[in-house]
């Protein structure tokens, strides 16, 4: 499937039969229209300029005591 990186545009194409894109994963393999970005770096860049919102985002997704305090906060 054609995609577009999230942090730099650029067409590129996963598909569940090739290891194109990130984030990638085995097991379970991740499957194509997951994986937003072209390159591995583009993933570590683009989790460093949202670093803020991603950091947010995982701790609402809520196993711990400060799940409450963090969903109550602005991004
Ligand atoms: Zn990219």
């Amino acid at each position: 499937m054609k995609m577009h990186c999230k942090n730099c545009g650029i067409k590129f194409y996963p598909s569940d039969n090739n290891y194109v894109g990130y984030p990638y994963a085995w097991n379970p393999q991740a499957p194509a229209h997951t994986r937003v970005f072209h390159s591995r770096g583009c993933w570590e860049e683009w989790t460093a300029k949202n670093i803020t919102a991603y950091t947010l985002w995982l701790q609402g997704m809520g196993n711990n005591d400060t799940t409450n305090a963090t969903n109550n906060q602005t991004i």
